[in-house]
């Protein structure tokens, strides 16, 4: 899986690694920014630009990039930023940055080119516009190169990248080391993407990273201990953050029926299931994904079931459990510990469960459940009858 980080956090990256950029400061409310403004007017000629962070682009447009001429101005300008709703990104938190001089904004991006199985570089003297925008109605205006992963993007491909992308020649020899920098970034942080847009050139002919993109990818965050603190600050999610403390493999979707399962394939399925069922329930969707993995036992479930139930928008839960190693039986045993171990602690457990055991000892699995009686459990033999009756529940819970 991977991260997208806030502009500020690609920022401190860049600087890491020798990408030229300009200074910035976090706040989180109006004093702190005006603090911060105060600090950095002077290295912007007498202004800052105070912008919104949020994971979407188009904050320009939406009115979230503004420009200030005092630390009064930034203060009131950060106060209209901080709370505003950007595509539905709730802005938490300004950059402040020095303001800088632009002539010209150009584009640059790395990334991993899955389909063609290499990495694409791409860029374009015509930058600052989205690239959708740009790739659709100037395609000829952004050169595209692909990266060949043992060279990476050496001298010779950065002059060919450059080229292509029409940069002006006083600015050639600039822009070939930024982008073979932006090319150390991106492999030493076990990055999918790095996106600089605008780069710019500013008024005394400085080549600039003034916004930037990352997504790291989390299947290296073995290697990368530093990148944890990054993901738990960029993830927006406290129950991703909770999940991923305990190593559980979950993901938040925007449904109403949380899943549980054991394996990523039949989880996948699941969410199928679960959506298409739901189409018949006013549209009725999966809340999240979460594999429990192989060995299913109580303290996972346990685990699982207290994440999911923590959802507040979750109405029903789906347990989907094909018994393979780990059987039916023990399963079984872990819903039961967990629902003991949840309402132990004080947990809600009023949201109906609904379960399909089948595989390695099912009919073990089903009266052990049977037996214990909690009258949240409801068991379904079958995965669509079992997808079908979630999403009536989550439908009648709405
Ligand atoms: P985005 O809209 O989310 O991509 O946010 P950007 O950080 O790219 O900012 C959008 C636009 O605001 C840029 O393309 C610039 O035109 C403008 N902008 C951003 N920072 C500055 C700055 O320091 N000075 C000036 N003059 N304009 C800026
Ligand atoms: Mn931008």
């Amino acid at each position: 899986m991977s991260v997208d980080l806030f502009e500020y956090q690609a920022r401190d990256l860049f600087e890491k690694h020798g990408v030229p950029v300009l200074g910035g400061a976090v706040a989180e409310t109006p004093e702190e920014a005006r603090a911060a403004a105060e600090r950095l007017l002077p290295q912007g000629g007498g202004k800052v630009v105070v912008k919104a962070q949020v994971k979407i682009g188009g904050r320009g447009k939406a009115g979230g990039v503004k420009l200030a001429g005092s630390a009064d101005e930034a203060e009131e300008v950060a106060r209209a930023i901080l709370g505003m709703d950007i595509k539905g990104h709730v802005v938490h938190r300004v950059m402040i940055a020095p303001a800088a001089a632009i002539e010209e904004e150009y584009y640059f991006s790395v990334l991993l080119d899955r389909a063609e199985r290499t990495y694409l570089a791409m860029a374009s003297r015509e930058g600052g516009v989205e690239i959708e925008v740009l790739a659709v109605e100037k395609p000829e205006a952004l050169a595209r190169v692909a990266v060949d992963a043992l060279t990476g993007i050496d001298e010779a491909t950065a002059r060919e990248i450059t080229e292509k992308g029409g940069f002006p020649a006083d600015v050639a020899d600039q822009v070939v080391a930024v982008v073979q920098k932006l090319w150390d970034v991106f492999v030493a942080e076990d990055a999918t993407l790095v996106e600089v847009n605008p780069l710019v050139r500013t008024g005394d002919g400085r080549i600039v990273a003034l916004d930037g993109k990352i997504t790291l990818d989390e299947n290296a965050g073995f290697r990368q201990p530093a990148h944890a603190e990054l993901e738990d600050e960029a993830g927006a999610d406290p129950l991703e953050a909770k999940a991923r403390a305990k190593d559980l493999n979950y993901v938040k979707l925007d449904g109403e029926v949380g899943i549980i399962g054991n394996g990523a394939g039949l989880v996948m399925s699941t969410l199928d299931v679960v959506a298409y069922a739901g189409e018949e329930f006013g549209g009725v969707k999966p809340a999240n994904f979460l594999d429990i993995g192989g060995g299913a036992s109580a303290e996972v479930m346990a685990d699982g079931l207290d994440i999911i139930l923590g959802d507040p928008d979750v109405r029903a839960v789906l347990v989907n459990v094909f018994g393979g190693i780990t059987a039916c039986d023990a399963v079984a045993n872990g819903i039961v510990q967990a629902i003991e171990l949840i309402k132990a602690k004080g947990g809600d457990m009023s949201k109906p469960l609904v379960v399909r055991l089948d595989g390695n000892n099912a009919e073990e699995g089903r009266r052990i459940l049977d037996e214990a009686e909690h009258d949240i459990v409801e068991l379904v033999d079958t995965m669509d009858g079992a997808a079908r009756r979630a999403a009536e529940l989550a439908a009648a819970g709405k």
